[in-house]
């Protein structure tokens, strides 16, 4: 497999569309693939639902948002479910700090994106779709609509489409800035026009989704490639990236490098790859899922992109030497005691518990015990939390910890402190 990199420059967000800088080789993948619009609706009305299912199969697509669900089960069984109607909904709630490759997306390759909402649709026997818009992206919505009023005119959207008797038109909604809307299930709340809240599981979405019909639920990026495959056929996709995690990830790269950017790799790269070619100079750590993934230092940089190794949904920040981690941690701490939703009490109650510790910490008045606690906190929040945000929220918390304790330790009011009693021992 090539080394295959591409860079979108950020540009001066968020003014105006994204230039792509072409001074990258192109490959056929999906920054570099021109589509016309509505090449992969004609090609997956050409397959019909089961070649075009069987394709998605072949392809071995997962879920771009993280999780990395297969997204041929997700269509069948939403298929497959009985209902009144069947909806496709692209997650398009881009919240997770340090990423922006959904933006670039919907802002240049926004044809691919409707394409692969309109394959889906074909797929599950959907004629309505959303896309959920993140609240701060509001400044896309305008030039969306425009350009989905144009695929009406055309023929690519509404009654009909391409003459081929196929019926799918799309709507946008936008979010209100909640983090927690990125979940698929608060986000139908959220589409219902209730709060954004996640709901129990079972059932699934696929079954009980928007309005209580069968609903998928796909990432931006998910759909770009599903365009591509309907086209290019799921062998020539599968064929890239690593046999559990096939094809290539965009990945959203920000912090102390001289080209920040969207890159797009074969999975399976290493960090150290993506680093070398972001220009990452003496980096101490990254994440590798925004502030709810993993936290990894120099040592850990072979570790390769993939759902069987560093999962991601797309960001990568990058910390050199002078940052203080520490105030990475607390920073991230902060985020998570604000966005969490307050529904069940372990993530309620720990994020904001957390915060308050490296708080604390920060003002000299901690103690080892607090740095027990919030490893503590790690076990029960990931255990007893209802939805991923309070299951994800410690785990970068946690790394930092284990890798930059010297960081933590730092801030210790007095480093030889012993607790009055041993919690443990009692409680034991
Ligand atoms: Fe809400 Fe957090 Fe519980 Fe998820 S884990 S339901 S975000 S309080």
């Amino acid at each position: 497999v090539h080394l295959i990199r591409r860079r979108v420059s950020v540009g001066d967000w968020p003014s105006d569309w994204f230039h792509v800088d072409d001074n990258i080789r192109r490959r056929d993948v999906l920054l570099d693939h021109g589509l016309a619009p509505g090449a992969a609706l004609a090609a997956a009305l050409d397959r019909g639902p089961a070649g075009l299912l069987g394709e998605i199969e072949r392809s071995a697509l997962r879920g771009r948002g993280g999780a990395g669900f297969g997204s041929d089960i997700k269509w069948r069984s939403c298929r497959d479910a009985w209902g009144d109607a069947h909806y496709v909904i692209c997650n398009a709630d881009e919240g997770e700090p340090g990423t922006f490759k959904d933006r670039v997306l919907l802002s240049a390759f926004f044809d691919m994106v409707v394409d692969g909402m309109c394959i889906a649709g074909f797929a599950i026997g959907a004629s309505k779709g959303f896309i959920y818009l993140r609240g701060e992206y509001r400044y896309l919505l305008d030039r969306l609509e425009t350009r989905l009023a144009q695929r009406r005119e055309a023929g690519l959207l509404g009654r009909n489409i391409l003459g081929r008797g196929f019926t799918f038109d799309i709507e946008i909604h936008l979010g209100a800035g909640a983090y927690i809307c990125g979940e698929e299930s608060a986000l139908i709340e959220s589409l219902e026009g209730k709060p954004g809240k996640p709901r129990i599981r079972p059932p699934f979405p696929v079954t009980n989704g928007y309005l209580g019909q069968p609903t998928t639920v796909n990432n931006v990026e998910t759909l770009a490639l599903a365009a591509l495959i309907a086209v290019k056929g799921g062998e020539w996709f599968r064929a890239i990236g690593t046999p559990a995690s096939t094809g290539t990830k965009l990945l959203s790269v920000s912090g102390d490098v001289e080209r920040p950017g969207i890159y797009e790799f074969p999975f399976g790269v290493t960090v150290a790859e993506v680093l070398q070619a972001a220009g990452g100079v003496d980096t101490q750590a990254v994440t590798t899922a925004g502030a709810a993934g993993f936290c990894l230092s120099a040592g850990e940089f072979g570790r390769r992109i993939a759902f069987e190794d560093v999962p991601t949904g797309g960001s990568i920040m990058v910390f050199g030497r002078s940052r203080d981690m520490f105030e990475v941690a607390r920073n991230f701490t902060r985020f998570f005691a604000h966005e969490s939703c307050g529904f069940c009490t372990p993530c309620r109650v720990g994020t904001a518990v957390n915060a308050r510790l490296m708080d604390k910490l920060a003002h000299g008045r901690g103690s080892p015990y607090d740095l027990d606690e919030m490893e503590k906190m790690h076990r029960l929040m990931q255990g007893a939390s209802h939805c991923g945000l309070g299951n994800t929220a410690t785990i970068a918390l946690r790394d930092m910890l284990a890798r930059f304790r010297p960081a933590f330790e730092r801030r210790l009011h007095s480093p030889d402190y012993e607790p009055a009693f041993d919690l443990d021992a009692a409680l034991s």
